[in-house]
């Protein structure tokens, strides 16, 4: 099926509330394009060279989002013009984000990325580690970052019902969140989970952000930006 056919019929999954970020790593400008023309404006990039590159290329009414793992000499190329960052997964990166932002004068959003998986591989907080930054007030003194929520990857398995429980983990860790600390973090709402494999069942979880590449776009071609 063409870009825009897939497109079309994840839409109808997904319920208002739920933003689609179209997952465009190591896919060329033309595809971006397919995708833009048949309306999609939210692009996911994991590489901040690629990013950067297609962000001066494509349209700039692009939101990019950046959804990879990010190391801290990087964050300045991101800071001019990135939307969302998903998977901030240190108070060393957050520093840095910060730092770059008011070099910048400007607020960064972030979505903080929680470790929920079984596979050791994954990045992120723990939920108690999570609980305690909170707790002793560690983020307040990021002032150029706006804390919009969490981000989680599931285990990567056929088994539906831990990635259910991996997802509801993510989720009771939100409400936890925005019970303790709303005056806080009035902001803090957003919760990106669910892929191609898993997304239906992190929209069932409460997603309000889907991460989808192959459905849309194909498989990837990893040698091409390498
Ligand atoms: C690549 C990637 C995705 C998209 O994965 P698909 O299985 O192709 O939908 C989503 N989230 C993150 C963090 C990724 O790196």
């Amino acid at each position: 099926m063409s870009i825009s056919g897939q497109i079309t019929k994840i839409r109808q999954d997904l319920p208002e509330r739920v933003k689609l970020v179209c997952v465009s790593k190591f896919h060329p400008d033309e595809a971006i394009l397919e995708a833009y023309e048949s309306g999609e404006r939210v692009f996911g990039e994991s590489k901040v060279q690629e990013l950067t590159g297609k962000h001066e290329r494509l349209p700039k009414d692009i939101e990019w989002h950046f959804i990879g793992h990010l190391q801290t000499n990087k964050v300045k190329f991101l800071v001019p013009f990135v939307s969302l960052i998903h998977g901030v997964d240190s108070l060393k990166l957050l520093n840095e984000i910060d730092k770059q932002a008011k070099k910048a004068d400007k607020t960064v959003s972030c979505l903080l990325q929680v470790h929920i998986a079984e596979e050791s591989t994954k990045f992120g907080f723990s939920p108690s580690e999570m609980k305690d930054i909170f707790k002793e007030g560690r983020l307040k003194e990021f002032e150029n970052i706006r804390l919009l929520g969490l981000m989680g990857m599931a285990t990567f398995t056929d088994n539906t019902e831990q990635v259910r429980k991996e997802f509801r983990t993510l989720k009771t860790l939100l409400t936890d969140i925005q019970s303790d600390f709303s005056m806080e973090y009035p902001c803090f709402g957003e919760i990106s989970m669910g892929m191609s494999d898993d997304y239906k069942i992190a929209i069932e979880e409460g997603s309000t952000l889907v991460r989808i590449g192959s459905t849309i776009f194909g498989h990837r071609n990893y040698g091409s930006f390498e």
